[in-house]
């Protein structure tokens, strides 16, 4: 895909990544607002997610984000769709990508089937902002987009750790950092550093873990109890169900906590045997090989009394 291109002529152009947004869809969506302000200074453009956690303040224009999903602008040239596998998880801003006269999907989730009029989809990328990285021209480059960039795939790598980490990442990584931004420093603020909350949530969710099918698979979950006593919100969860795949002899892990009465929300991670995308799909959710997630609806034991079969179904072949 050539990006100027397909948006040449366009004088309104939307950005938006998925509801409850991570380091790549925040990184994603804020290292193309700040390439195109710089590529196409005559268009408005708007980036419109939720508000990002705290740990992104290093971001540039964090504050130009629209997170009240009013954005003055009914119908826009062109919207751009980032690191969301289906229309739904646009959550608000799904009218807006809807009612655009042209829409641009970029994404690297193995389940995503291509839903805009032009996309620029890789499920063997390690995050949208690779796929993003590809798309801009270097003469537009700067130290604040590289550092956006960066940032996400940091994080849907895990630092560069996960399968998912290819050469041609190490690659645009090295690309990146020569821009001379402090990234030991943005790897600790935005991806290590918890809150004493974050900390004290991760810390119920080990004790309280349960291990099945001979310790191969470990689920632990936190309920609406336990997040209204706490002030706990789905922020604070991050990184607890990588945390459980770490056990020793664990294949899967889930990690599960209550968004509504006997509705929960499924984070999954496999070490390679399962693939959790597959699962994830039956659920209507999505994601990668190794990390995937849904919605599902029922009680907590009925819930993993499902999700473990499905899981059994693999193990067993
Ligand atoms: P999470 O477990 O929420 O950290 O998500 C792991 C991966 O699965 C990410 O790539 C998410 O984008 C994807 N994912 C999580 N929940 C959903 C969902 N409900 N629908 C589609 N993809 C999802
Ligand atoms: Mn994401
Ligand atoms: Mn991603």
């Amino acid at each position: 895909m050539n990006l100027l291109k397909e948006l040449k002529g366009s004088m309104t152009i939307g950005i938006s990544g998925h509801t409850k947004p991570d380091g790549d869809c925040v990184g994603s969506v804020m290292g193309m607002y700040l390439y195109l302000k710089k590529a196409m200074p005559s268009a408005t453009v708007i980036p419109m997610i939720e508000k990002p956690g705290e740990e992104f303040n290093c971001i540039a224009n964090l504050e130009d984000i629209k997170t009240d999903f009013n954005p003055g602008i009914e119908v826009f040239d062109t919207y751009i769709g980032l690191d969301c596998s289906t229309e739904d998880r646009y959550g608000d801003a799904l009218p807006y990508f809807q009612n655009a006269k042209k829409r641009i999907v970029i994404d690297h989730h193995i389940s995503n089937e291509g839903f805009g009029d032009a996309s620029y989809i890789d499920g063997q990328a390690s995050s949208t902002c690779e796929l993003v990285y590809d798309l801009l021209e270097d003469k537009y480059m700067d130290i604040e987009i590289a550092k956006a960039l960066y940032i996400g795939i940091i994080h849907d790598t895990g630092v560069l750790q996960y399968s998912c980490t290819s050469p041609k990442t190490l690659n645009i990584v090295a690309k990146l950092i020569e821009y001379g931004f402090d990234f030991p420093k943005i790897i600790d603020e935005t991806f290590y550093e918890k809150t004493k909350l974050q900390n004290e949530m991760l810390g119920r969710a080990l004790v309280e873990s349960i291990t099945f099918a001979d310790g191969k698979c470990i689920v632990s979950k936190i309920d609406r109890k336990i997040m209204d006593f706490y002030g706990a919100t789905p922020h604070e969860f991050e990184g607890i169900v990588n945390q459980l795949r770490y056990t020793k002899g664990v294949e899967v892990a889930i990690f599960m906590y209550e968004i509504d009465n006997m509705e929960y929300k499924v984070s999954l991670r496999s070490r390679g045997l399962v693939d959790v995308a597959k699962i994830a799909k039956f659920y209507n959710g999505g994601g990668h090989q190794r990390a995937a997630g849904f919605t599902i609806k029922g009680t907590f034991h009925d819930c993993v009394n499902n999700i473990s079969d499905s899981i059994m179904i693999q193990m067993s072949k």
